[in-house]
């Protein structure tokens, strides 16, 4: 690689070297005309001589530059100067995940699971997109110093998947975060992504990959045939929760993992909530110990220094004890041997124990209830089998029940959000409008209660027409585009299985780079046909037509 920096890469000027990797280097740069400060990465001239590369490189970077979200490194612009290749992104300081574990070794499990759950977050903007990052890994994760994680390089694995460089392991020569399926040449879906973030919770909470090795082979090997292990046994203060949520993202089959990284980032975020639960739980039983000692030594009840339980009840006792004696009955002089207040106590404590018993149903029989309600339609039947069935049991013996109970209570998770959305927009409905903006808003809300969504968007968007720029119309305009989003979001969250779909975008992706494109358009253009009218497929049908554009450019170009 040459030695000499650049001063300037097309309108941009070069300050230093932030880094270099597999793809070519690094530098921080500022606009000329703007001075924004932005990272420029300059590809290899190896890798742009590569046969098939440009053209590749230009369809998926178009994709890439509309890809935006809080977690997610900006792309700004790419471009060609002096034949030089490169790609401009926004500028994050602070310093890799890789960087940081080289520096500390490893993360506290809270701080893993915060890391976590805003990787979650990039990767969900990026999936329902259609893109998939393919090379998630701890070099490619940016810490900000107020502790924002924003994921970089999305989707370039994709750029130089069929690369002769990427075959010799040049460019993507870290197997310790990838999946089985994707090492192995085989279909690369979501899941994929999630298997990645897997590794790199295991990496940030241990301290080394699930899967070390000296060669290449042997970590992909590795990931295929081994078992890890499970990072709770290398450090125990990580809660159970948190573990089996590692252990399903590893999975090796990826429908065993979590269908996507929403539902992986709910169940992250409970987990410190259900550890401070359980610790107080577990402060606030302590003294009823006393029951689980009359559940398996009877006996030892009757200990001159019983809990809180047998406090009281000795204290009731002896004031009933007191009471006869004044009221001179022959029961005080019973009451004075010390045995027969004991056996008194203990009949009294087996009693409590047998009636709790006899109160709480088999967990068994629970499950099996809880199991046919979910079979029924979503809805109360639903309610009845968390409420009735799944909280006990899981106030019961978490450890025993919650990896059983969990595929319930990701449905059940997903339905509660789906509840409150529907309950704020009933309350809504029932309003009498105030104004002209909120009668298109309900009018709108209607269309969407009634599934019209057609309808909806056309409301909400002459709406924002009305609105026009004047900035006094600010909050409105913010409001009905939120409303907008999070009603097309919900409509998406609710389809959002399209395995059709989404194997089809893979064929034609696959046919595109083997320069099939004539078949490849074929495929676009029918997703296009079938699905433009399904707002949950919105996301696919973009980027089968964004492919559509870009073969269409290629064709028009000289
Ligand atoms: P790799 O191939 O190892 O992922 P890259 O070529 O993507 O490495 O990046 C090399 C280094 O440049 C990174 O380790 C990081 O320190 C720095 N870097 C990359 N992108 C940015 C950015 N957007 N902002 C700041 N620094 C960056």
């Amino acid at each position: 690689m040459a030695n000499e920096i650049p001063q300037q890469i097309g309108p941009y000027l070069i300050d230093e070297v932030l880094g270099a990797g597999g793809m070519g280097t690094v530098y921080l740069a500022r606009h000329e005309q703007t001075g924004n400060q932005v990272a420029v990465k300059v590809l290899s001239a190896a890798l742009a001589r590569e046969p098939g590369f440009l053209a590749r490189f230009n369809r998926e970077i178009d994709a890439l530059e509309k890809l935006e979200g809080p977690h997610i490194v900006r792309l700004i612009e790419h471009g060609v100067s002096d034949e030089t290749y490169y790609y401009v992104m926004e500028y994050v300081s602070g310093e890799t995940l890789a960087q940081r574990l080289q520096r500390v070794k490893r993360l506290s499990w809270r701080e893993s699971i915060e890391i976590g759950v805003q990787i979650c977050k990039a990767l969900k903007t990026a999936h329902n997109a259609g893109i998939i990052h393919r090379d998630l890994k701890p070099s490619n994760l940016l810490i900000e110093p107020d502790g924002t994680v924003k994921l970089t390089d999305f989707g370039v694995a994709q750029i130089f998947a069929t690369s002769r460089l990427t075959r010799t392991g040049g460019v993507i020569g870290t197997p310790e975060y990838m999946s089985p399926e994707q090492s192995q040449g085989r279909r690369v879906t979501r899941q994929s992504d999630i298997y990645s973030l897997g590794a790199v919770m295991y990496v940030m909470l241990t301290g080394r990959p699930p899967f070390t090795g000296r060669a290449t082979m042997e970590i992909v090997r590795k990931h295929s045939f081994n078992q890890f292990d499970s990072p709770r046994s290398i450090v125990s203060e990580i809660p159970h929760w948190l573990d089996e949520i590692v252990c399903k993202c590893l999975e090796k089959k990826p429908e065993d993992r979590y269908p996507d990284a929403y539902v992986l980032s709910l169940r992250l975020a409970e987990v410190p909530r259900k550890v401070d639960l359980s610790q107080q739980s577990a402060e606030k039983s302590a003294p009823l110990e006393s029951d689980t000692a009359a559940e398996t030594l009877p006996g030892e009840s009757a200990s001159p220094a019983p809990g809180e339980v047998g406090g009281t009840l000795m204290r009731d006792l002896m004031r009933a004890h007191v009471d006869e004696a004044a009221a001179g009955s022959r029961w005080s002089r019973l009451f004075d041997n010390v045995w027969i207040l004991i056996g008194l106590f203990l009949l009294l404590i087996v009693g409590t124990f047998t009636w709790y018993r006899a109160q709480q149903p088999d967990p068994h029989d629970l499950y099996e209830r809880g199991q046919t309600l979910m079979q029924e339609p979503m809805g109360t039947a639903w309610e009845k089998a968390q409420q009735e069935c799944f909280e006990p049991l899981l106030e019961l013996d978490p450890e025993q029940w919650e990896p059983r109970l969990q595929p319930y209570l990701t449905q059940l998770e997903l339905f509660e959000l789906q509840q409150s959305f529907a309950r704020s927009r009933e309350r809504l409905l029932r309003r009498k409008p105030q104004n002209e903006v909120e009668r298109f808003v309900l009018e709108a809300l209607q269309h969407e209660t009634e599934g019209e969504w057609t309808q909806t968007d056309e409301v909400l968007d002459s709406l924002m027409e009305l609105l026009g720029d004047a900035p006094e119309r600010e909050p409105e305009r913010q409001f009905v585009t939120q409303l907008h989003s999070q009603l097309r979001e919900e409509r998406y969250r609710d389809n959002a299985s399209f395995p059709l779909v989404e194997a089809a975008l893979e064929r034609a992706d696959a046919l595109a780079a083997a320069g099939e494109t004539h078949q490849a358009r074929q495929i676009w253009q029918s997703i296009v046909t079938l699905y433009d009218t399904d707002p949950g497929a919105a996301p696919y049908v973009d980027v089968a037509a964004e492919r559509l554009d870009a073969e269409q450019d290629l064709l028009t170009k000289p």
